[in-house]
């Protein structure tokens, strides 16, 4: 399927970025009954909407000559809920119209309204903007609507939801009356008809959502877990699809301050977006994810409206999305213009009859599957591994006279080992997780009480995964320091820069002597800065992993990028009292040399 006729400066623009078939939204408002009419338009962000309302209105903005008039004022307006969206629709249009000649003014806050006003002043011919910001223009005079051929509302069931009636309605009623009103929206409440009813005549209603090409693209999955082990599942998750950009959906911003946490700690690189941060903070995050410093989002529904993300392949849904639509929409961010993409539902066992019931009445196929295991990603990542390393190369001279020092001092498998295990430092490390069922769930719980280990007392040390701490060399180190064995060695959480593990509170006194007494013996890693620890590790409660063999490449101090965190009889997280209070001393270690 080809573009019907369009003009040529349109055309062109179009082919240019090899947009040569219409997606169903484009081709429903190109056919000859839409043609100058009122439309109310279901489609999603994703569906190819903005360029489908850009082509529309383009019989009233261009002359015979396929270009845009110098108007004394704008001829075109597009409204859209929140900042980035206006953002983004004006840079489609503006590619789009490009050839055209339309001066472009967009209007939205949180930007220079002086700046703004000038650009309107200067014969802006569309205008793009958030409700507010436009009405501020209209009431200060800077924005003149008299001479409109067509107004746009983009997502217009959001910019209800948002409170904006009344400056729509203002907006809209500075409007001549012979305007164009097209009325774009993915969900059709009751709301929307009364704006429609009241502002547009005739209007034609087409609704693509469902049959959207960005639909029929994503692959839905449910896994099962266990309640306590939704985080593992999510980190196992990112790491099995290693997806160049994806979000992460929770319910409420408590929750993506705490998933953003967790992430960050275990070494994503995450952003947040939620109703707690500032507009800044909200650009910070969009601008990492879109130049690839940030490849994970974490967001609530309403942070997340509007937002594009070009290369988003997966979408996770952390919680479970309150109803068929909004698991629709959220899923929708992924698989769009032709792209393929997963849509993850994350579901704890007792609330698989829940999402059974809503993926029915979605009529979406889900495949149920377990998350992802430590063996099914180490063997992906392998496959990618492999693949990244046998890409063609470029060897400059400078190269080659480097790879021959190496070859001269390496064997070749010595420096292929140094390439692989570079790149595998990168990732952050799989979740073991515990068999997914509600009995083996309760096991493993049981499990976590190891007799001696009851009442314990966090320990922390200042080395952690940028360090290559791993328990192997870890745990030996602390029995040399503490005069304690192996087995009197509780849990171990190894973080980015620090290491918490659990003493038995009953030996808690004599390992904190002993710790000072070694502190200055570098033989037996007195280097190392081994304190009480003011309180427990983020991630304390997390439920028991078992440690496989050592891996090919991985045991060491030196080669050893992150730790299995779990419990070789002596690294079982046991209990998860806090911090120690005892009353009788104040632990002090002597400074650490040096760090
Ligand atoms: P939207 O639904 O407007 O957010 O568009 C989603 C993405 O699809 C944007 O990056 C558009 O540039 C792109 N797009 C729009 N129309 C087409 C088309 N006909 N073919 C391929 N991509 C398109």
């Amino acid at each position: 399927m080809t573009f019907p006729d369009l003009p040529a400066s349109l055309a062109q623009a179009l082919a240019e970025r090899d947009y040569d078939s219409p997606t169903p939204v484009q081709l429903a408002v190109l056919e000859q009954e839409a043609v100058g009419r009122d439309l109310v338009v279901s489609a999603q962000t994703g569906s190819g909407k903005t360029v489908a309302f850009g082509l529309a209105f383009s019989e009233q903005l261009l002359d015979d000559n396929g270009r845009v008039p110098h108007a004394g004022a704008p001829l075109a307006l597009v409204i859209a809920p929140t900042r980035e969206l206006a953002l983004q629709v004006s840079r489609e249009l503006a590619w789009l119209y490009q050839k055209a000649g339309a001066r472009i003014a967009t209007c939205v806050g949180g930007m220079n309204p002086s700046q703004e006003r000038r650009t309107l002043k200067s014969g802006a011919t569309i205008v793009v903007g958030t409700p507010g910001r436009l009405r501020d223009h209209l009431e200060r005079g800077a924005l003149d609507l008299s001479q409109l051929a067509v107004a746009v509302l983009d997502e217009a069931d959001e910019m209800l939801d948002m409170g904006f009636r009344e400056e729509l309605e203002g907006i809209l009623d500075a409007t001549p009356e012979t305007r164009r009103t097209l009325l774009f929206s993915a969900t059709m409440p009751r709301q929307i008809e009364a704006l429609a009813k009241r502002y547009q005549r005739n209007s034609l209603r087409i609704a693509t959502t469902g049959t959207e090409r960005g639909h029929g693209d994503i692959a839905y999955q449910a896994v099962t877990v266990s309640p306590s082990e939704i985080e593992n599942a999510v980190v196992n998750l990112l790491r099995f699809h290693d997806a160049e950009t994806a979000i992460l959906f929770c319910a409420t911003r408590d929750k993506v301050r705490h998933m953003h946490a967790m992430l960050q700690e275990r070494g994503f690189a995450a952003v947040a977006l939620s109703g707690e941060h500032s507009q800044s903070e909200r650009n910070q995050a969009l601008q990492a994810l879109r130049d690839k410093r940030a490849r994970v989002c974490v967001a609530t529904d309403v942070a997340s409206r509007g937002l594009d993300l070009p290369n988003l392949s997966l979408v996770v849904h952390v919680e479970i999305p309150r109803d068929a639509e909004i698991l629709q929409h959220r899923s929708g961010r992924t698989g769009r213009a032709g792209k393929k993409g997963t849509a993850v539902i994350v579901v704890p066992f007792p609330r698989r009859r829940r999402v059974e019931s809503m993926l029915r009445s979605a009529k979406i196929n889900a495949a149920w599957i377990n998350a992802p295991d430590r063996e099914a990603i180490l063997e992906k990542d392998r496959e990618r591994l492999l693949e990244a390393l046998l890409q063609p190369v470029e060897v400059t001279d400078a190269d080659r006279e480097l790879a021959d020092k190496l070859l001269a001092q390496r064997t070749p498998q010595e420096i292929a080992a140094l390439l692989v295990q570079a790149h595998r430092a990168k990732m952050p490390e799989p979740e073991e997780l515990l068999v997914n069922s509600p009995e083996k769930h309760r096991e493993a719980q049981k499990e976590r009480h190891r007799p001696g280990f009851e009442d314990t007392v966090w320990f922390r040390m200042d080395i952690g995964r940028r360090q290559n701490a791993d328990p192997r060399w870890v745990l030996p180190l602390l029995c040399r320091r503490g005069h304690i064995t192996r087995n009197e060695v509780g849990a171990i959480r190894i973080g980015p820069v620090q290491t918490h593990f659990q003493i038995p509170r009953a030996i808690a006194d004599k390992f904190a002597d002993a710790l000072v007494r070694t502190a200055g013996d570098d033989e037996n890693g007195g280097d190392v800065k081994i304190e009480l620890s003011p309180e427990a590790p983020r991630d304390a409660a997390r439920p028991s992993h078992r440690r496989g063999p050592p891996q090919a490449g991985r045991g060491g101090p030196r080669h050893a990028k992150k730790h299995r965190k779990g419990n070789s009889a002596n690294a079982e997280p046991r209990g998860d009292k806090p911090a120690f209070k005892g009353k009788k001393r104040k632990f002090k270690p002597k400074p650490n040399k040096g760090a």
